[in-house]
């Protein structure tokens, strides 16, 4: 385990499923769970299945998530669903930022810092993404876009609430397109994403997992993983193929 931090391996089934795809998906999972992971399992099934995965995960080991949340805690917000609604369906996690939250519905980097606030003021553990897109790459600008995403939600939250949240860097063009960033790639982000903590608070820094995600599949994962400074993964296409999402879950070892 690096530094007391426990893998954690996060599927993000984004729209997909139906309630039979999805008992059929959790019975596998649940079939292929290995005896003693050393890594913790979240899925994030769509927001109107999450009742029914819910009862699907009881008594397994799988832990339940959201794909995003509403900001705010009650009120005219048709549509949008409270991080206190996602407690009480069973959720321990939520996903904020997403790139496609962001990029697809204009979230900006300040709504997604009220939504981490949101989560944790309920209890639930956000996982806030951060990535740049192919062009700010290109243009080097990778350091300066995470950066900024980090900053936004550091100006509403506290340090010590970074010790108990989940971070998830993501390469936008790595995303659902089979191109994953290389280790050294990832890892080299990874290690700006922590040192911008331990800039903050050297003690928290080293507490806070930091996950990567981009097309991570059975074949790639354990050598993402063996990074030093990455934790686990968030699996998107993946995670919806019982066996190759649990070979992934197996490949988060302790290192
Ligand atoms: C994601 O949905 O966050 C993701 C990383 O997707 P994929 O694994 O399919 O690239």
């Amino acid at each position: 385990m690096k530094s007391g931090r426990r893998p954690l391996v996060v599927g993000n089934w984004k729209m997909h499923g139906s309630r039979a795809e999805n008992a059929r998906l959790v019975e596998e999972m649940i079939g292929q769970y290995p005896p003693a992971p050393a890594a913790l399992c979240v899925v994030c099934p769509p927001l109107v299945y999450l009742q029914d995965v819910a009862r699907l995960l009881r008594g397994s080991a799988i832990l339940l998530g959201a794909q995003t949340v509403c900001a705010d805690a009650q009120g005219a917000f048709t549509g949008e669903v409270s991080a206190a609604m996602l407690k009480d369906v069973g959720c321990s996690y939520v996903i904020v930022g997403h790139s496609e939250r962001r990029l697809l519905y204009r979230e900006s980097d300040q709504a997604v810092a009220r939504k981490f606030v949101a989560a944790q003021s309920k209890g639930l553990v956000p996982i806030l993404c951060v990535g740049e897109q192919l062009a700010e790459r290109e243009a080097e600008r990778t350091f300066e876009v995470v950066a900024r995403q980090l900053e936004a939600v550091l100006k509403l939250a506290s340090m010590e609430s970074l010790a108990s949240a989940v971070l998830a860097y993501e390469p936008v063009w790595a995303i659902g397109t089979g191109r994953h960033a290389s280790p050294e790639q990832a890892q080299d982000v990874h290690a700006f994403i922590r040192a911008q903590l331990a800039a903050r608070d050297a003690k928290i820094a080293p507490l806070t997992r930091i996950l990567y995600g981009g097309s991570v599949k059975a074949v790639n994962a354990a050598e993402l993983f063996a990074m030093p400074d990455i934790d686990g993964g968030l699996i998107g296409g993946a995670s919806l193929k019982a066996d190759e999402f649990i070979a992934i879950l197996s490949a988060a070892r302790a290192h």
